[in-house]
């Protein structure tokens, strides 16, 4: 293939975009970068009725956000400007006119009643999709089969009009899917399209093909939904004798809902309790209130994560790694690798990427976020001591919020136990082992996590006792909970009359409420 890689992006702003319209913007941009291409963005926005006021300035958001950056379409401008459809309106006419001259569309003065009978005689009929098509297009009133005289007074006399497009009838329509592979569609399936709308604004159909290939797009990459599309795009090209230029396709699988059945939709999201949304949007209704759609950036996560998992939610490298920057992925990236059947959206997954991000970072750059949460809460540390706590905890965060979660006993006393643990690990031997650990803590002078590790286990040693059997007890007495980084670690960091005291309070309170009365 010798031509430019050009990719396009080509959302319709009827509303915010969905996380899995940003994969698709995804896949085009590696595709292209990879072959050293263009990625364009388009706005489809043909359909007036279904124009949302924000959605472009969100599309435009997003993308920037993710990190995928536009070399050229809307918002940027480049040599085939512009590129919202509505403002291209008057270039699209003349490429209708050539399909009537050429035999391959037609007027069709069909009213919307006439339209409605048209269907209702079919399901009489027992016809399971009604469409315009071959054989009931010969019973309509258009331009093939009205009088010429007619079809031109009618013209003269301003009547609406739409432009069909002329579908054969019982003709084999192929094309290879660089995903699928060879599709196969026989003609008779697909209905005469409306091409022009009778305020001479395009469908999408129309318009979508002219853009293409006055854009010099090399490569369509887009959701699976389109696939039914694709025969009468690939049809126009034919009828516009642009046959050389038709790109190469590639639909991309379904993202399913969690449990693995039916494309997962923008509601699914507050069904299942995350974001499917990579920004937040505030959803105007009609009635004046306002519904809040959260995003995966308000949620706290890394760009790069969500770049990271949406790259795998349909393609993998054909190995087990997952972690790619987005450089990486340029590198890496082929259709040929992207799955054929739709991928189980996995929020765990998400979070798992987001993680993996946070992990990465280095806790000295975490160090201003979280003095600004801390100072907030009126708790002043110097640098060093928040960036071993941030060290300390981490890995154990899924998001840079969860740092103060993970993290709160280190400047609160904990105000309860956690009752799972006390359970299982409070028993008999409990309250000595504790007090004789809180003695043997107390004469240590230099309280760092090693030497208080160093006297644990000299304890255990000489009483024949299992870590297990000790470590827990003096972690839930020092945090509350039953898991955590090195509590030698936390204790050292807390320091030793807190820790002393927190001991002993908590083996005061556990003893109390152990005590039958
Ligand atoms: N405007 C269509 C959409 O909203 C574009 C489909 C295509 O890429 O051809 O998804």
């Amino acid at each position: 293939m010798n031509r430019r890689v050009r990719t396009r992006y080509a959302p319709s702003p009827t509303g915010p975009q969905h996380i899995g319209g940003l994969r698709t913007a995804l896949y085009a941009y590696l595709l292209a970068k990879k072959h050293g291409g263009d990625f364009l963005l388009r706005i489809e926005d043909t359909d007036q009725t279904r124009y949302v006021e924000g959605a472009e300035e969100y599309i435009v958001e997003a993308l920037n956000w993710a990190g995928i950056t536009v070399d050229e379409g809307f918002g940027i401008g480049g040599k085939h400007a512009p590129y919202r459809q509505s403002e291209r309106k008057p270039m699209y006419r003349q490429y209708a006119d050539q399909l009537l001259a050429n035999g391959y569309a037609y007027y069709a003065f069909d009213t919307a009643e006439e339209l409605d009978e048209m269907r209702k005689r079919m399901e009489m009929a027992k016809v399971s999709s009604p469409q315009y098509n071959a054989i009931t297009r010969e019973s309509m009133r258009n331009s093939l089969t009205l009088p010429a005289e007619e079809v031109a007074s009618l013209l003269n006399a301003s009547t609406p009009y739409v432009i069909r497009m002329k579908i054969p009838r019982g003709e084999e329509i192929r094309f290879k899917d660089l995903i699928r592979g060879w599709v196969i569609f026989n003609s008779n399936e697909i209905d005469d399209k409306v091409l022009l709308k009778s305020d001479g604004m395009p469908t999408y159909h129309f318009a979508n093909v002219v853009d293409d290939y006055l854009m010099e797009i090399s490569h369509v990459v887009r959701g699976e939904e389109w696939l039914p599309s694709a025969p009468a795009h690939v049809l126009l090209y034919k009828f516009l004798g642009w046959e050389t230029s038709i790109p190469e396709f590639a639909h991309l699988p379904l993202i399913l809902k969690p449990e693995g059945t039916g494309k997962l939709s923008k509601r699914d999201g507050a069904k299942f309790g995350f974001p499917s949304f990579p920004l937040q949007w505030l959803d105007k209704k009609e009635d004046a209130t306002t519904e809040i759609f959260t995003g995966y950036r308000e949620e706290g996560f890394y760009p790069e994560a969500i770049i990271n998992f949406l790259a795998l939610l349909g393609w993998s490298e054909g190995n087990n790694r997952e972690l790619y920057t987005m450089e990486e992925l340029i590198q890496v990236f082929s259709l040929e690798r992207v799955n054929k059947s739709g991928a189980r959206f996995n929020y765990d997954k998400a979070k798992w990427f987001n993680q993996q991000y946070l992990k990465q970072k280095d806790a000295t750059t975490l160090v201003p976020i979280f003095d600004t949460v801390l100072k907030e809460k009126n708790i002043h540390l110097p640098n060093e001591k928040i960036a071993h706590i941030i060290a300390l905890v981490k890995d154990r965060c899924v998001i840079e919020n969860d740092l103060w979660k993970e993290s709160s006993y280190f400047f609160t006393q904990p105000t309860s136990y956690d009752p799972a643990v006390v359970e299982k690990k409070w028993n008999e031997k409990a309250p000595t082992i504790v007090s004789d650990l809180t003695a043997i803590f107390k004469q240590i002078q230099e309280f760092i996590a090693t030497n208080l590790d160093a006297a644990f286990k000299a304890y255990l040693a000489e009483n024949n006792l299992k870590t297990p059997e000790a470590m827990p007890l003096v972690r839930l007495l020092i945090t509350g909970i039953g898991a955590g980084p090195s509590i030698f670690e936390i204790m050292a960091i807390i320091g030793k009359e807190e820790s002393i005291q927190r001991l002993k309070t908590g083996l005061n309170q556990l003893a109390l409420s152990s005590n039958p009365s």
